[in-house]
């Protein structure tokens, strides 16, 4: 999205002026072909652009072969950690792209040796660093330079032997030093950047921290590609995704926001929201709308003047405006059928 570069993953293009992609990471084991194959179709279904799997062995390198035939559109990454070997048997069983930990493989040979299978297959390399990257020659800096000195050093020497299908990640649990990493970086490379906050923990905490280390790259030009970390099952990781991208504004989707309520608020907009949110759950990240939900006449059209549309409660019915401006009253006991009739008459549905 934000790259000079661009670089290319099967069928999917990451950086310049291609939309944000959003991946995630199997949890299955990479043996079990069937179990993993379904995952990544449920990743596919949910929104997951390029999904990574775990290869831990040459049996699970092997296996990517099958896994790969049975998902045949969607990017797969191996995910390798120290044997460059491993990677290159997933290049040759079909892999999209390899992700490797620059702290792990430090063999220049090997190092080499992978490029010349990479280029063969045409299959690039993510350098993915986090604090375990961390080179201890660079102790003496802060410690998000040093993070981001050791991923650029991986970075030169993939250049060094002319290799430049490069995707770079850089990953802190601490949401300030992500940051800090990763803007450190971007003034040294144009290569496509996949941000995301590492170890972000479980599903609340999770979208707090994925929320803020996402947005405020983006928000500075930084990232062509996210994953939202979450402990447990990904496809949480991609319903997180989808909406921290839509909600701010990076993504078309379904908008819904509300006033906070006050001594004002004239009728439940807080189960109007969920009512709403349930009327819309199929479509949530097939529309592009913004609806506000607005608890009193006084305030409420004028705040929601930047909604697409407004439900404005009053003790009595709810009214309906766009942009400020009244378009109809609506039946309170009747109002998502309203709602909807009015929008699929406006072709919003
Ligand atoms: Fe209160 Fe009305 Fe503002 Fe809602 S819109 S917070 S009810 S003043």
């Amino acid at each position: 999205m934000f790259s000079k570069k661009t670089v290319r993953v099967k069928n999917v293009l990451i950086g310049g002026n291609n939309p944000l992609v959003i991946q995630s990471m199997t949890n299955t084991s990479t043996m079990d072909a069937n179990k993993t194959i379904k995952q990544i179709k449920d990743l596919k279904n949910a929104g997951a652009e390029i999904i990574r799997i775990a290869v831990k062995s040459m049996e699970e390198a092997e296996k990517v072969k099958e896994i790969v035939n049975n998902v045949d559109d969607v990017p797969l990454v191996a995910d390798i950690h120290f044997d460059h070997n491993l990677a290159i048997k997933s290049i040759q069983s079909g892999i999209s792209k390899i992700r490797i930990n620059p702290g792990n493989i430090d063999n220049e040979n090997n190092i080499k040796e992978l490029i010349k299978v990479a280029k063969e297959y045409k299959v690039p390399i993510r350098v993915g660093a986090n604090s375990g990257s961390i080179n201890k020659k660079y102790q003496n800096m802060l410690k998000h330079e040093a993070l981001a000195e050791s991923a650029l050093e991986q970075v030169k020497l993939l250049e060094k032997y002319e290799f430049e299908d490069i995707v770079l990640s850089i990953k802190a649990s601490d949401v300030i030093m992500n940051y800090k990493a990763n803007c450190y970086v971007s003034k040294f490379i144009e290569y496509p950047i996949h941000i995301g906050v590492t170890e972000a923990g479980v599903y609340d905490d999770a979208i707090i921290l994925s929320s803020a280390g996402i947005s405020s790259l983006l928000m500075n030009n930084i990232g062509d590609t996210i994953r939202v970390s979450i402990t447990g099952n990904p496809l949480k990781e991609i319903y997180a995704a989808e909406k921290i991208l839509t909600m701010l504004g990076f993504k078309k989707g379904l908008k819904i926001i509300s006033c906070p309520t006050c001594g004002r608020t004239e009728f439940d907009i807080e189960k109007t929201v969920y009512e709403l949110k349930e009327n819309f759950k199929d479509m949530e990240f097939k529309i592009n709308l913004t609806i506000a939900v607005m608890g009193c006449i006084v305030n409420g059209p004028g705040e929601a003047k930047a909604a697409d549309f407004a439900l404005v409660g009053s003790k009595t019915k709810v009214l309906l405006y766009s942009k400020g401006i009244f378009i109809k009253n609506l039946d309170k006991n009747n109002l998502f059928f309203e709602l909807n009739e009015y929008l699929k008459s406006k072709k919003y549905l």
